[in-house]
């Protein structure tokens, strides 16, 4: 199969799990997971019609990003975001998924103002309650928003999570629909600089299922690339 065909057949399976729910196809955003893709691979996929490119490693992107790789589509960074690496991303990255700090959320804020831009950003959630992984836990999320409410560079879009790894692809329903719960919550708050447009979960496993429970973004990448010569998150 090649790029082009995965593609399709992701937009297949997102069009019946978007029925489901009484959405359409084009209601879902198909972000490709490029990491370990080379600039080839990459403007395959973006041939291919993706909605965005997400990119995991700052070092990564830059070279890819250097090489025209993502020329055409949305760029999103999706992976853990050092503060010390800010400078690189922001106004390189339409989206930035992973934010999970007030530090980090202050320094993007400054990075843009310097620009004269306003940065996108998603606030990355630990719904998985678990220790080693990034996100802000969903009782800090309040505290979050307030303080993304005093950045005027920045517009947080939304929610991404990254629920634990499961063996079943329905495994994670429960912290998918609490998610879903979460992003409406806080669409019916007013905060300023903040609109609930994006809910990113669902991966090559279960984005079927992250869409059944509301996802309106699905980061996939095997899928569509085919198995990474090692695992990595
Ligand atoms: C790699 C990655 C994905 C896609 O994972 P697959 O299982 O290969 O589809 C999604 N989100 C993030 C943050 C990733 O790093």
């Amino acid at each position: 199969m090649t790029i082009a065909e995965n593609v399709a057949e992701i937009r297949r399976r997102i069009a019946v799990a978007a029925a489901r729910g009484g959405r359409g196809a084009e209601e879902i955003a198909l972000v490709a997971a490029t990491k370990m893709n080379d600039a080839a691979r990459v403007r395959a996929v973006v041939a291919a019609g993706v909605d965005a490119c997400g990119e995991n490693r700052v070092q990564e992107l830059l070279e890819k990003h250097e090489q025209g790789a993502y020329a055409g589509a949305p760029l999103h960074f999706i992976g853990h975001l050092q503060s010390n690496k800010v400078k690189y991303i922001v106004g390189v990255a339409d989206l930035i998924q992973s934010v999970d700090s007030e530090p980090l959320l202050r320094r993007i804020d400054k990075r843009a103002e310097a620009l004269g831009i306003t940065q996108d950003i998603l606030l990355e959630v630990n719904i998985g309650g678990e220790m080693a992984k990034s996100g802000v836990a969903p009782e800090a999320l309040d505290e979050l928003l307030t303080a993304a409410a005093g950045c005027g560079h920045l517009r947080v879009r939304g929610l991404m999570a990254i629920p634990p790894i499961s063996e079943k692809s329905d495994g994670n329903h429960a912290y998918f629909c609490r998610m879903r719960e979460l992003f409406v919550d806080i669409g019916r708050k007013k905060y300023d600089n903040v609109t609930m447009d994006f809910l990113s979960m669902g991966m090559s496993g279960d984005f079927e299922d992250a869409i059944e429970c509301g996802a309106n973004m699905v980061r996939v990448g095997s899928s569509i690339f085919g198995a990474r010569p090692y695992a990595q998150r």
